[in-house]
Formats: C-alpha cells, structure tokens, sequence
C-alpha cells in the first residue's frame, strides 16, 4: 500500500510456505524494522547441514535504514539466527523478559552478548522505532512470554500474530483472553479502528480440532539444556555438547 510517494513493504525473508525460519521485515520509506530471526532445522534433503538461517542479503544492503529487531517469542524458528546475523546486522534487539534471556545465552555463546543491544520490553506496552509504533500484545503459546504485534504505521496498522495458541490453561496463568488486557480485546479493539493486514501463524490450523490447554498437557517446551559441567567449562556440557535447543511442542 502506499500513500504521499511512500510505500509500506512487508518482505517475508523466511517463514512463510515453511516451517522454520521466520523472519518478517516492515520497511516505511527509509525506516526498516525486522520481526524475528529464526532459525530452521534441515530435512533429511540437507544432509551434513545443521541449520539454515534467512539470507539477509536485503537487509545488509540497507544497514543504515534498519531500526531494531523485534522478536514474538523464544523458539529456535524465531530467535536461532541471532548469532549468525549480529555479525552483520547488530542493530538494538526488542523482546520480552524470558525471550531475552534465551537470546542471552545464544549469544553468549557466539561471544556476542558484550556488543549487543537487548532492549526488554513489557506485554501491554508500546515503543516507537522511526515511523513504526509497536504494541507488544500478550499471547499465549507452547512457551511463555509470548507477544503479537500491533504495528502502528503511518499507513495503517498490521497485526503480527507471532506464534499463538488460544490456551485457557496456560503455564504462566496468563490466558489469551484476560479482560482488557487480553489478547482477544486488544485484537477487538485493534479490528474497530481498522487494520490494514494480519499475518498470522497457521500452524496446524487446518487440522480442524482444538488443542488442549498446556498445563493440562504437561510438558509444553522441550528444553534440552546441557547440565553444567563438573570442571566449570560451561563450553563443556555432559557428553561434550554444547548446543541448546528450545523448540515448540504443539501437539
Ligand atoms: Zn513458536
């Protein structure tokens, strides 16, 4: 859409027709904002490759428009590029408390964490990056401390679901609909003055039956967290591995 010779480009570089690897980008005239760096697991097709992360070929060429990434929630698809494209794009990176803490870790272990900018944002508030106004709505999902976008822009607003899923039993006690604060009034709200696109996660939501709450469902994250090693090398996980991986459980 555009108006007055500016133009509002929403660019999927990973995440859309795949499972894995969401990164989405908003550009307004000479303003870019990035939501999500995600990472994706390689079928059986890749052999001998052990990730696959978007091209950012875009976003390297533009490097002086681009604002800040903005992330939904901690998933490897979501937050897994991180380490691999800091190198080249370390902008400020927004998210909430426990996505942040994830992030920390990645980057952490890349020796990233000293030259990055992580800026912890609360469910309910909004921040403004350029052009973009930003309200972090609270969801619920298969982790905690998830959040859907309301991107205000001078062209109208897009709705940024993130991952969701609509849980009346969350593990955070933190349902999707909670009254004003809800996710479904503040989408209601959102739908009344308008909104001019939706991106929303449609993760098995052609299987045509619901889904049970998570803390009816038990384990609703599977975090594989290597326990610390006896020597006090944390490179040096039990059996040696270093990886970490924190990946959805949607069933
Ligand atoms: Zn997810």
């Amino acid at each position: 859409m555009s108006k007055n010779n500016q133009t509002l480009l929403a660019i999927p570089l990973g995440g859309l027709g795949e499972f894995g690897m969401n990164m989405m980008v908003f550009r307004y005239g000479d303003d870019i904002i990035v939501v999500d760096a995600g990472m994706m697991f390689p079928e059986s097709e890749l052999l001998g490759v052990d990730l696959v992360i978007p091209d950012i070929t875009y976003l390297k060429q533009n490097r002086h428009l681009v604002r800040a990434i903005v992330l939904t929630h901690g998933h490897e698809d979501h937050i897994g590029a991180l380490p691999y494209i800091l190198r080249d794009l370390n902008v400020p990176i927004y998210g909430t408390r426990f996505t942040l803490a994830l992030v920390k870790k990645r980057l952490e272990e890349a020796g990233l964490l000293d030259s990055a900018t992580l800026r912890e944002v609360l469910p309910g508030r909004r921040i403004e990056l350029g052009p973009f106004e930003i309200e972090f709505i609270s969801v619920t999902h298969s982790t905690i401390d998830c959040v859907a976008l309301a991107i205000r822009t001078p062209l109208g607003v897009i709705i940024h679901t993130g991952d969701f899923k609509i849980d009346q039993t969350p593990v955070d006690n933190v349902p999707f609909d909670r009254g004003s604060a809800g996710a479904v009034q503040r989408f209601d709200e959102r739908g009344a003055t308008g909104i001019h696109a939706i991106g929303a996660n449609d993760c098995a939501a052609d299987r045509g039956v619901g889904t049970i709450g998570a803390a009816e469902s038990g384990a609703v994250v599977l975090c594989v967290v290597d326990p610390p090693d006896p020597t006090g090398d944390r490179h040096r996980g039990a059996g040696g591995k270093k990886d970490r991986v924190c990946r959805a459980k949607h069933d």
